[in-house]
């Protein structure tokens, strides 16, 4: 069978490409376009026979996206203008220009493709950009499909509540693929009701869970009552798999490298999400920011943190060093996100600079599992 031609948008460190390859649908990445020059030279480094285009896409004419021909565009817009921590610039915000650029020349292209599949943060489900994409969606004659998944919901101790879009050229309303996706994804524990999860019309805003005082019921760290809850259950939920299994082996690791320097222990000690190997959650808090992993698990944490704002620096310090707190490394965040082992950066790339991409990022298994739906 001829492979399906797909244009990736927005292609970062291409995190679309390795879930067409983990879906297994014989599939061909045409085109990858992107500005960033760091992803990029990472995308090149990982797919050196891909054809991709260091171009914005706004600056490509329709002219230039007819001479290429595709049948599925997966994409990924800039997420900061949907963001809750952003200012929610939405269309307003420059960094959306391009994507309404794409909205304007679907309708216009020689050629529709036949499927579209479309990642964005917690927060585009109710922008005006979504409005617009939808409205676009069916003046084209496509059938959709909107979905929230977080990692946790295929088994990855990875709390990252994305959302979803998957597209196909058909006036056909397919009443089944609703139950399929809730099928794919089944609940985990942190997640909101299955009505609020999928839907073909307007996805309800962003009020699923509610917002939590985090200063209120202060347990010995600065975690709510509700949050160690939330923690806990998905520790003890089963079908997620542990933290340890995404780790490298320690031989591997230079930990010195990513201990948490004093400083930072100092002042972020009470605001650390701390885990374990044995933990099932990764990330939750503060989204940006991930879990740090306590390497010494002899020390019991309580221990640690009862009474420590009652003790000078110095003793704090020696406290909080008794956990051996240190930063999961680049290649462990990639475990998290689904990436490959043949995935790999260029010697010269920074780690900051991998943290950053990756950030940026998406679960290759997640979307993986989506185009298998987008396509059955
Ligand atoms: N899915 C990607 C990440 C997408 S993040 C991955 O797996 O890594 C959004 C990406 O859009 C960033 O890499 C950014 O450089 C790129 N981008 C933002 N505005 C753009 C524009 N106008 N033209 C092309 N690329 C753009």
């Amino acid at each position: 069978m001829e492979g399906l031609r797909v244009l990736e948008l927005y292609s970062g460190i291409g995190g679309m490409h390795y879930a067409v390859q983990e879906s297994g649908i014989p599939a061909q990445v045409v085109a990858a376009i992107d500005i960033n020059p760091t992803a990029n030279q990472i995308y090149k480094h990982n797919f050196p026979d891909t054809d991709l285009w260091n171009k914005t896409i706004e600056g490509i004419s329709l002219d230039d996206f007819n001479k290429l021909p595709f049948d599925m565009i997966l994409m990924s817009p800039p997420c900061q203008p949907f963001t809750r921590i952003g200012l929610q610039g939405d269309i307003a915000d420059p960094r959306t220009k391009s994507f309404l650029y794409i909205l304007d020349l679907l309708p216009r292209l020689c050629r529709r493709p036949r499927f579209i599949l479309l990642e964005n943060v917690k927060g585009f489900e109710s922008s005006s950009a979504r409005e617009r994409l939808v409205k676009t969606l069916m003046e084209c004659g496509y059938t959709f499909q909107e979905i929230m998944v977080s990692p946790t919901s295929v088994g990855i101790p990875n709390s990252r509540l994305r959302y979803f879009l998957i597209a196909k050229l058909s006036t056909d309303i397919d009443s089944t693929w609703s139950s399929k996706m809730l099928d794919a994804f089944p609940l985990p524990a942190e997640s909101e009701s299955p009505e609020q999860r999928t839907s073909s019309r307007p996805l309800r805003p962003a009020t699923g869970q509610p917002e939590e005082d985090p200063r209120g019921g202060v347990l010995y760290k600065q975690e709510t009552a509700v949050e160690v809850q939330r923690k806990r259950s998905q520790n003890n939920d089963l079908s997620v798999r542990q933290i340890g299994d995404f780790l490298q082996p320690q031989t591997e690791v230079n930990a010195e490298n990513y201990l948490l320097p004093p400083k930072t222990l100092l002042r972020y000690a009470l605001l650390l999400d701390i885990v374990q190997p044995t933990c099932r959650s990764y990330g939750r808090y503060v989204e940006g920011t991930g879990s740090v992993l306590q390497c010494c698990t002899e020390t019991e944490m309580e221990d640690v943190f009862r009474g420590l704002d009652q003790l000078s620096e110095d003793e704090k310090l020696q406290k909080l060093l008794k956990l051996k707190l240190r930063y999961f490394t680049p290649r462990e965040v990639a475990n998290l996100m689904g990436f490959p082992q043949s995935f790999s950066f260029p010697e010269q790339v920074s780690t900051k600079q991998r943290y950053r991409v990756l950030g940026n990022s998406l679960h290759v298994g997640v979307v993986a599992r989506l185009l298998q739906l987008l396509l059955s």
